[in-house]
């Protein structure tokens, strides 16, 4: 089967200074199939949010390849990237990221917006995704007024354009114990119902046994993956 997203060999550095580099990523391989939802793990500084935004069109390589849905996607310009990732991709980042002065109807309706939906098309999906995440009665609410809620807001915006991919970048790492574990569990019926893939970036173990496997990176590579069943496995 052809792999949903392949990042192959790619190499990313940051200048720092004049003559500085950071070496984000030195020729990281990843591939994940559709339907997937794999977790990636690694120390901080290892190279797992470079690899998410550059798998999830948000940043180019220096090297490598990057394919999206058998579309060699590393080249496009940052129009063309925009262009694929409004349509193709959803995000959900550690901190919400939502508008404030917004309701979660106006959150989630303005990406659909974005991706070129009008308006009455926009809060119809919006509507029914609020729903989906468990929201039905909240959604004419501030996200300040959704304690806890706010990840659900996200998610349904992340899905509002019926993305392919779902890129979480810490999609956990600001919620208590009870709200991180709806989440992980709101995204595995995502991924079960709407058969969307995820990729996870997370230090929580919790969010990894909840996935279908679990990458480590480790000084800008992919090092090895762990099955959930081979890490409970006594040692
Ligand atoms: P992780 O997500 O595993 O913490 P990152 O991908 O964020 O790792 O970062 C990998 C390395 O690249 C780190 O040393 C980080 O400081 C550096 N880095 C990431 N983004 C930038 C940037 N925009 N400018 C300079 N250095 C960066």
């Amino acid at each position: 089967m052809e792999a949903l997203v392949s990042v192959m060999k790619v190499a990313k550095r940051y200048r720092l200074g004049k003559e500085n580099y950071v070496h984000a990523l030195r020729g990281a391989s990843l591939s994940v199939d559709a339907g997937e939802m794999v977790a990636i793990m690694g120390p901080s500084g290892s190279g797992k949010s470079t690899l998410m935004h550059i798998a999830g069109c948000l940043d180019v390589p220096d090297e490598g390849e990057v394919w999206l849905g058998g579309r060699r996607v590393d080249g496009l310009d940052r129009s063309e990237l925009a262009r694929l990732r409004a349509n193709e991709v959803g995000f959900i980042f550690q901190g919400f990221n939502l508008v404030p002065t917004m309701s979660a109807l106006e959150n989630v309706a303005l990406a659909a917006e974005y991706a070129g939906d009008s308006r009455r098309d926009a809060a119809g999906k919006a509507r029914t995704l609020l729903e989906a995440v468990g929201l039905a009665d909240r959604m004419r609410h501030a996200p300040s007024e959704l304690s806890g809620g706010q990840q659900r807001v996200a998610i349904a915006r992340a899905l509002v354009n019926n993305p392919a991919i779902v890129m979480g970048d810490e999609p956990t790492g600001d919620l208590d114990t009870t709200t991180s574990a709806e989440i992980v569990t709101l995204m595995r019926e995502v991924n079960r119902e709407r058969g969307t893939t995820f990729i996870i970036v997370t230090h929580n173990p919790e969010v990894a046994e909840g996935c279908d496997r679990t990458v480590r990176m480790r000084d800008g590579l992919v090092e090895g993956e762990i099955h959930p069943a081979e890490e409970s496995a006594p040692a």
